[in-house]
């Protein structure tokens, strides 16, 4: 029997299965998608936690990740780099409840500038997966129906199903975010622009080393999977206007995903009802728009929790 089965391998499945794996637990992670096919593989990545309610456990689990990737970054992790970033400040506001995890942070008339890690997660996705593998873990696809199927097969079943939670836990506080984003080619960005408030919708610009991710949207409760045209010239025309390098550029590429949003903010806790045959049941997911941002802290938080329970 596995110490721990890790049921999701996106951002938050993968890094739980990489934390248990270095406390000495046996892990097996199993995922309906592969991890080039999950939601995570589409976020922009850079740490920001957007959309995210102030938390003084949130605030932890970012700051956590921020250390982490940074140090990543340093050590050569494959995708993984800072990134400095301006943001565009519309109504003049006190420094953010997040910048105490940016050391850098800096108030500018009109804009903050800070540097936070980014990552490019197509790549970053398998180099994860690689390090369960490395460490002993195993990463088996299968689609489950129901989490107590799982009951009796490990000591602690992590459940890391990001959106599909509302149906697995029951959640009703769980729901989507619909993100569309356009990929174009880089004409020599290394900087970030956001513009959060930007009246016709939130406005990005995430340069990485082959693209240039530009969003975006939040729309709660929007299932729809596939990009629209009106969305992409949309984003287009905004991100042309916050950044005119990118006139006329053409997309090479546009999605759509669902962020994995819960009312309430994400749950990371021990199920206070075990499964069959006893299995300990803790929950990690419902982490928005903020998933690439918390995942390290949460993971060292699940980590914990499937060891001592609590
Ligand atoms: C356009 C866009 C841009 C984003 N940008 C950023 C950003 O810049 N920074 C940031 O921090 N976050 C960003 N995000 C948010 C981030 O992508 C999510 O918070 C994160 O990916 C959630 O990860 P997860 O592992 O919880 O879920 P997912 O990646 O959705 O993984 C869920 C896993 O559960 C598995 N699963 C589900 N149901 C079952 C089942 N029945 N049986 C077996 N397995 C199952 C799936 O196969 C998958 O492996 C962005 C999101 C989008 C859409």
């Amino acid at each position: 029997m596995d110490d721990v089965i890790v049921l999701g391998a996106g951002v938050i499945g993968l890094t739980c299965a990489v934390r248990l794996l270095e406390g000495g637990a046996r892990v097996r992670v199993v995922t309906a998608d592969e991890p080039a096919r999950t939601v995570s593989r589409l976020a922009a990545a850079v740490w920001y936690p957007t959309r995210t309610e102030a938390d003084p456990r949130v605030l932890a689990w970012a700051h956590e990740t921020y250390d982490e990737l940074m140090a990543q970054a340093a050590a050569g992790a494959p995708g993984v780099a800072p990134r400095p970033t301006r943001m565009i400040v519309r109504s003049p506001a006190g420094a953010p409840w997040w910048s105490p995890a940016v050391p850098d942070f800096a108030a500018h008339p009109g804009e903050w500038r800070f540097t936070v890690p980014s990552v490019e997660m197509p790549v970053y996705l398998p180099w994860l997966a690689d390090r369960v593998r490395e460490l002993g873990g195993t990463v088996t696809a299968a689609r489950v129906g129901a989490l107590t199927e799982l009951g009796g097969r490990a000591a602690t079943l992590v459940n890391a199903t990001g959106l599909a939670a509302r149906v697995l836990a029951g959640d009703a506080a769980v729901f989507p975010a619909r993100g569309q984003v356009v990929g174009v080619a880089n004409p020599g960005l290394v900087t970030s622009v956001r513009d959060e408030e930007h009246p016709d919708g939130m406005t990005y610009v995430h340069p990485r080393s082959r693209d240039v991710v530009l969003g975006g949207t939040f729309q709660p409760d929007d299932w729809n999977e596939a990009p629209d045209l009106a969305t992409t010239e949309a984003i287009l025309r905004r991100c042309a206007e916050l950044v005119p390098e990118l006139a006329g550029a053409r997309p090479l590429w546009e999605a759509a995903g669902l962020r994995p949003a819960r009312h309430g903010g994400p749950r990371v806790e021990a199920d206070p009802v075990a499964l069959p045959g006893g299995t300990r049941l803790v929950h990690a997911y419902g982490h928005g728009g903020a998933g690439v941002t918390l995942s390290w802290g949460c993971a060292a938080e699940v980590a914990r929790i499937a060891q001592t329970g609590h």
